[in-house]
């Protein structure tokens, strides 16, 4: 049986945005489309942008922040610490 890895967290509500990307500054190498094993990170036509429920699905591993070599990637931890809960793992 598959596990399917979307149900895997819940984030506790409240904890706002932390993850920007600076568009301006990326260069389209797709390193954080690649890196991101719950598979945020889209590229439509020349631009590259983070789901828009990323909140509610990300580990707060920080891989694509880490990978993007052009320092377009903006990424804090949550407010109030990290928000995920690990549910079934
Ligand atoms: S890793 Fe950075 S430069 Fe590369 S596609 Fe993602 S945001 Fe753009
Ligand atoms: S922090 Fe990790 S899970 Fe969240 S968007 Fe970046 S690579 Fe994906």
């Amino acid at each position: 049986m598959k596990i399917d890895h979307k149900k895997l967290v819940t984030r506790i509500p409240g904890t706002g945005d932390f993850i920007k990307i600076n568009n301006e500054k990326c260069t389209l190498c797709d390193r954080c489309l690649l890196i991101c094993v719950m598979n945020l990170w889209k590229k439509r036509e020349s631009t590259i942008y983070i789901v828009d429920d990323y909140v509610s699905h990300c580990l707060e591993c920080g891989a694509c922040y880490q990978v993007c070599e052009s320092d377009a990637i903006e990424f804090r931890f949550p407010a109030g610490g990290t928000g995920i809960v690990y549910e079934q793992g």
